[in-house]
């Protein structure tokens, strides 16, 4: 996977591993038969799903965009998952050259366990910020959503992931739409949760737009194609024909939550129909 030159920023690709999901959840109401032609699906009807973070270098500051699913899964859900040995991602960072106290920022789009999972690490019986010297952010009625375990899915959210962090001072929680960095802008599109958000970076007259679950394969590009875990699947179509119109239209980059080859794509519209154009693994 290869960095992309945005302007003066450097935006880095790093895949903290892959897990494998139910195929049908992952594409809710899309028949297999169109789904499976893009994403096909092991002997169980799992697809690979990445665990897709990005590290932003600016300027003056590194951001990290998401964490993974970190290494906390017993024997039962690795097996489930076919994620026998996950790497700690500070190993995967490390790899790729990023030393976790140079990050300075941490963005948790939401706080699904696949998204914000490496966030923390355990030293004995202390949790501990994996990013030592970062101030975390995510958003504040993310957290609400989180602390509510309401039973449709609370088993996405695990408080070891972020309630030492609020402990500390670590996490800072946002209302709304925001800045997090000069050129680094979330803004919040409801529909896979109600607070999820998305990052744009814009430099030197270009945009990157992490999409994270509101488009998390490329194959999701078309707006009527969404999860089976969005809580709110109207919205996510609205939030997605909003965004991915201007995305087109202004030919931004784009990535996405869980694509397991592709890091960075374009969206073009063509006879009102929405197509991945120029991407790269
Ligand atoms: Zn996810």
């Amino acid at each position: 996977m290869q960095a992309l030159t945005l302007g003066h920023f450097k935006i880095t690709p790093v895949r903290a591993g892959s897990y494998w999901w139910d195929g049908g959840s992952m594409f809710g109401v899309v028949p297999k038969t169109l789904w499976s032609k893009s994403e096909p699906g092991d002997e169980m009807n799992r697809i690979e799903a990445g665990f897709n973070c990005y590290v932003v270098d600016t300027d003056a500051q590194r951001i990290l965009i998401e964490t993974g699913g970190g290494v906390r899964h017993d024997e039962r859900a690795r097996e489930r998952m076919r994620l026998p040995d996950p790497p700690p991602l500070t190993e995967v960072l490390a790899r790729h050259g990023f030393d976790p106290e140079s990050i300075d920022v941490v963005i948790n789009t939401h706080l699904h366990w696949d998204h914000c999972g490496g966030n923390t690490v355990d030293e004995g019986a202390h949790v501990r910020a994996a990013l030592p010297r970062a101030r975390y952010v995510t958003q504040r009625g993310e957290l609400e959503h989180a602390r509510e375990q309401h039973p449709r899915d609370a088993v996405s959210y695990r408080a070891v992931n972020y309630e030492p962090l609020i402990e500390s001072g670590s996490m800072h929680l946002l209302d709304g739409d925001g800045e997090v960095a000069p050129g680094v802008e979330v803004r919040v599109m409801p529909g896979h949760t109600r607070d999820m958000m998305v990052v744009l970076v814009r430099s030197g007259g270009e945009t990157w737009c992490h999409l994270a679950d509101l488009v998390a394969f490329a194959a999701q590009v078309t707006p009527t194609w969404v999860t089976a875990f969005d809580l709110f699947p109207l919205e996510t179509i609205a939030s997605k024909t909003q965004l991915l119109g201007q995305a087109a239209v202004e030919h931004w980059w784009c990535s996405f939550g869980h694509d397991p080859r592709v890091s960075f794509a374009k969206i073009e519209v063509a006879e009102g129909k929405w197509r991945i154009g120029q991407n790269r693994a």
